[in-house]
């Protein structure tokens, strides 16, 4: 298979030098969002694969992979961004037939993901630990960062690889070996991603993957007590339970979850770089990113000159083949996902909100497609205006002061994202600071980089994933005395 659709084709999982079945036997098809079409036959693994994948990251660790220096990783790393490079447009279609997100939103992030493996490389030979200057006579003490074990990595289905990347670039740079789960929704990808780790010259075990549609997959790998640290992205619901689950081996974890995040409009912005902001920030990858836009907070003397603007892209916004270069909107991702959509836009209707645009599905295209959304009259404490909907839907809020507005954005659980419109360099940085959320982009939405700390506050999760102290995630600092005189101490005396 070249371009990601064209017939099916059976997978088999990576674990250690292998590639396998499941131990039972069982698999499950992959269906493509646009078109319905089962195009990928994968394995249904169990706790007997678990336990097989843990078993072969932990013999990395005590062999090759644990003996290789940091310049041996970062040189390994590299040579997977080189094949990342070379592969970029296979991946996206990978990922394209999988979750039905457009094709060039998925090659823009293929393109990006070596640039997460060479920042790392360039971590991994530097982890360095320290001299410390010993407050008594006659000692001598240094820190060493160990790699924590082996990490089980859980994703969804939005952005499978990039959010995969996020956590494997620093744990391999820390020497770490991993076990990914990959969603039920989008199995192919990680598999797929296996094959040019193992052409990359990794050791066996580094890199393992095991794929199943049931939950129970996820709650075995989680409660693996082989498993040292849980790198977990998707909804909070899961993620408080994963936090539980690991919590009971005393497994480590971070957690990237949901959002409801708000872009607020003070009166003085730029009204054109806003309308575009907006639009980026909620109709871009059909809603269905952590840090969707989906509160618009808007000062009340610009409401109606914004919305204008608003409402004019959205109804221009084209709906369609996700693989096409046209289309700047896709299908929802699976058919879960189509019912959320709906169920939330039902009700807040309901609740009395006013459809501007869109509020059904698409009469047009059927199947998985859902009308661009922008719902007026929304208060804060409505349920689409504190829920995560993950879909193309719009609450539009209004303020009157500066207080009202950051009271308004951090009236939720969460704490993702939030943009921030105005020209006044002042207001932005004052407003900047009390917005709760753990990145603020002003004058701008949705931007991401390797060297840049990403993640949330409250329900949103805790750790960051990209910015070099991510390294630190995936180690534990060990520190380590030396006595020099060979004096006898008093036993019972602490020091
Ligand atoms: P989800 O929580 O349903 O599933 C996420 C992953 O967890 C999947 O691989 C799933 O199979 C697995 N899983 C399910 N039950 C499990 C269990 N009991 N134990 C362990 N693993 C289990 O999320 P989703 O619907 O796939 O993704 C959408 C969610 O992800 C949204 O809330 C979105 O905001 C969030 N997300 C967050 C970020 C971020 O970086 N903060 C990025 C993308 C998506």
């Amino acid at each position: 298979m070249t371009d990601g659709r064209q017939s099916t084709e059976t997978y088999r999982m990576r674990i250690g030098a292998d590639w396998r079945d499941a131990a039972s036997g069982a698999t499950f098809s992959s269906s493509n969002p646009y078109n319905g079409e089962l195009w990928a036959v994968v394995p249904d693994a169990d706790a007997a694969d678990v336990d097989a994948a843990v078993a072969a990251a932990q013999a990395a660790l005590d062999g090759a992979w644990g003996d290789a220096t940091g310049f041996e990783r970062a040189r390994l790393m590299h040579r997977l961004a080189d094949i990342i490079e070379r592969d970029a447009e296979q991946l996206a279609a990978f990922e394209t037939s999988d979750n039905g997100k457009l094709l060039r939103e998925m090659r823009g992030q293929m393109d990006y993901l070596p640039a997460w493996l060479r920042y790392f490389a360039g971590a991994a030979d530097k982890l360095q630990g320290e001299v410390i200057p010993s407050d008594r006579p006659n000692f001598m003490i240094y820190t060493r960062h160990e790699p924590v074990g082996v990490v089980a990595a859980i994703v969804p289905w939005n952005s499978p690889l990039m959010l995969l990347m996020w956590k494997l670039a620093p744990l391999l740079a820390a020497g770490c070996t991993v076990v990914v789960k990959p969603s039920e929704h989008t199995p192919v990808s990680a598999l797929e991603f296996a094959k040019r780790v193992e052409e990359a010259g990794f050791p066996p075990g580094v890199f393992n993957v095991v794929t199943g549609r049931s939950a129970e997959l996820g709650r075995a790998l989680v409660a693996h007590p082989g498993v040292r640290h849980v790198a977990f992205t998707g909804s909070p619901g899961i993620g408080v339970k994963v936090a539980q689950g690991a919590a009971e081996h005393f497994a480590r974890t971070t957690l990237e979850l949901g959002g409801k995040s708000a872009q607020v409009v003070f009166p003085d912005a730029d009204l054109d770089a806003a309308c575009n902001g907006v639009i980026a920030g909620i109709f871009a990858a059909t809603g269905q990113t952590c840090v969707a836009g989906s509160r618009l907070v808007v000062h009340r003397d610009v409401h109606d000159a914004l919305l204008e603007r608003i409402v004019a892209r959205t109804k221009e916004i084209q709906l369609g083949d996700p693989m096409l270069p046209e289309t700047e909107m896709g299908p929802l991702a699976n058919a879960p996902q189509f019912a959320t959509v709906s169920g939330f836009v039902e009700r807040a209707v309901a609740d009395g909100a006013r459809v501007v645009t869109g509020g059904r599905p698409s009469p047009k295209l059927g199947g998985l497609f859902y009308e661009p959304t922008i719902l007026a009259r929304v208060r804060s404490e409505m349920e689409v205006a504190r829920e995560e909907i993950f879909g193309p839907v719009l609450s539009v809020l209004e303020f009157d002061t500066e207080e009202e507005a950051v009271r308004t954005a951090n009236a939720t659980r969460y704490g993702l994202g939030a943009g921030l419109w105005t020209q006044d360099i002042r207001r932005a940085h004052r407003v900047a600071h009390q917005l709760r959320a753990g990145n603020v982009w002003i004058n701008s939405y949705r931007v991401v980089a390797p060297n840049v700390p990403f993640g949330g506050m409250g329900a949103s999760g805790w750790g960051r994933e990209s910015g070099i102290d991510a390294v630190r995630e995936y180690t534990e600092t060990k520190a380590v005395w030396i006595e020099l005189s060979n004096q006898t101490r008093d036993p019972f005396k602490l020091g």
